[in-house]
């Protein structure tokens, strides 16, 4: 069994509350929402983070962006605005490391971010 925490969400191992899935990825609600809606869309096949995509993997980026946006019209707030973000690396903030994209909106968001 992975070790990993979104290879067991993916393969519904850990429970998750799902927005939307297909063969290759799953959007569901992040456990720590920092804004009103806050889903995270993953590929099911575990890769750390973007430094680790392939050549090979556009498709795959590109499905995730569709998702992402997908997500934010079913969530409501894609004519509001939205904002996706993939943290990478330590800099970057990121926590988990298999490749994800945070999909965030139904508030304002400042900019610069923290
Ligand atoms: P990162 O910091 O790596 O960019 O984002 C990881 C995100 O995963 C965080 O926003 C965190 O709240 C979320 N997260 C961590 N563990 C779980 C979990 O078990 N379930 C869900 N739904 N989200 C989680
Ligand atoms: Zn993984």
């Amino acid at each position: 069994m992975s070790e990993c925490l979104f290879c067991r969400i993916g393969s519904g191992q850990i429970p998750a509350k799902v927005v939307l899935q297909d063969d290759e990825l799953l959007a569901f609600e992040d456990v720590n929402p920092q804004a009103p809606v806050h889903v995270l869309v993953i590929p099911k096949r575990h890769m750390e983070g973007l430094n680790e995509t392939k050549p090979g993997d556009k498709a795959l980026l590109g499905h995730l962006f569709e998702a992402a946006i997908q997500v934010a019209e079913k969530k409501g707030i894609a004519e509001s605005g939205y904002r996706v973000v993939a943290n990478t690396g330590r800099n970057g903030g990121q926590s988990v490391f298999h490749l994800h994209l945070h999909v965030l909106g139904g508030r304002q968001m400042a900019w610069p971010p923290g």
